[in-house]
């Protein structure tokens, strides 16, 4: 893809103030989006945790770094209804059961004897398939919904992607088995949302256009799921650029609650964009 027609996006969830690694992640989207087209997409489906004024916060930041964005922004709190319709064509295609189950109830599981070790994938705890056998016919309020990881595997047969970041092969193929051990059957739908991050963001990339998906590669096995969802559900594919993380002293991930390294914390201390970008290594 030339870069005059990539198309790239910004995601922010309005959790907290953004911080030094969001600066990096949205100066590498503007920037690889080129002469192409940069977006901005407010990940707010956690309404329990976003904020109104984190969102305003993070216009403000970015305009102070000199980013610019082509509108219009996308809200996912607005998406409701694309959201259940990508669930009820995977309904249709039958690698969807409905899961009532707690945190607790899924520790209990894997702590019976009969459980091997329980396994931490990248998508937390591997379920241990309790509810699998339930039917989505018999789907209630109070049920999440789970995607069956084999038979959608099966479904799509074999899944590959191209990375464009510096971190890992071009050639990304995925391994069905490590799927289905280290990621399981994971949840499309939290019972208070709709949905969840792994199906929203797949939605809106391809609501959005976007062709290039760049982020921080954390989110670096997180694509795998994605690559299955776009195949389940006929989406055109995005290629992928995965960046470093920017890390504290200590070596340890920025978060949320660094604030310290929060954007605004550097503008009131007199900071200016270029500085920014020069503790970025930018
Ligand atoms: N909303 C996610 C975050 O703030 C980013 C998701 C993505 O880039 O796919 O970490």
């Amino acid at each position: 893809m030339p870069p005059e027609g990539r198309v790239t996006r910004f995601a922010p969830s309005p959790t907290g103030p953004l911080h030094l690694g969001h600066a990096y992640a949205a100066f590498v989207a503007a920037e690889r989006a080129g002469a192409g087209r940069f977006l901005l997409r407010i990940e707010d489906i956690d309404q329990s945790r976003c904020r109104a004024h984190f969102e305003a916060q993070i216009y403000d930041d970015l305009r102070w770094l000199g980013l610019t964005w082509a509108e219009p922004v996308m809200r996912q709190s607005t998406r409701a209804s694309a959201y259940r319709a990508a669930l009820a064509r995977l309904a249709a295609l039958g690698v969807l059961y409905p899961c009532r189950c707690t945190r607790a109830d899924i520790r209990a599981a894997l702590s019976a004897p009969q459980e091997n070790a329980p396994q931490y994938g990248p998508d937390g705890l591997v379920y241990p398939g309790t509810c699998r056998a339930r039917s989505i016919a018999k789907a209630g309020p109070d049920d999440a919904l789970r995607l069956n990881m084999r038979q959608a595997l099966a479904h799509v047969g074999a899944l590959s992607f191209t990375e464009a970041g510096p971190l890992h092969a071009p050639g990304q193929t995925i391994d069905p088995d490590w799927m289905i051990a280290q990621v399981g059957d994971v949840v499309l739908s939290r019972r208070d949302m709709g949905t969840s991050y792994h199906l929203s963001v797949v939605v809106d990339d391809a609501a959005q256009g976007i062709t290039e998906v760049t982020r921080g590669d954390d989110l670096f096995e997180a694509t795998f799921i994605h690559l299955l969802l776009q195949a389940l559900l006929e989406l055109q594919r995005p290629s992928y650029y995965h960046h470093r993380l920017i890390r504290d002293e200590c070596g340890k991930r920025l978060a949320k609650r660094d604030d310290a390294r929060a954007i605004s914390q550097y503008r009131k201390e007199g900071a200016t964009p270029q500085d920014i970008r020069l503790m970025l290594g930018l």
